[in-house]
């Protein structure tokens, strides 16, 4: 190995904030991860929900809206007739 050239790699923490943790190694040390195999659905085979933002929570707000929308629709096509 040529002097002076190769950074240190030394042994990193691995921690995951589904609380999995494991040792390998790395020029960077301890690494933080907010996703791993242990708990990537794709890993898991389990389909998990990661919501960003509350956009689900918004989505289902206008889902009902336009629910609502289309019953008074109804209302008003029904009253015609
Ligand atoms: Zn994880």
């Amino acid at each position: 190995m040529k002097e002076g050239i190769h950074p240190k790699y030394m042994a990193a923490h691995v921690t995951c904030v589904c609380g999995a943790s494991f040792v390998t190694r790395s020029t960077v040390g301890d690494i933080k991860l907010e996703i791993c195999s242990e708990c990537h659905p794709f890993y898991t085979g389990r389909q998990k929900v990661i919501d960003t933002a509350g956009r689900i929570d918004r989505f289902n707000q206008r889902f009902q809206k336009s629910k609502g929308i289309q019953a008074a629709k109804q209302e008003k096509a029904e009253q015609k007739a």
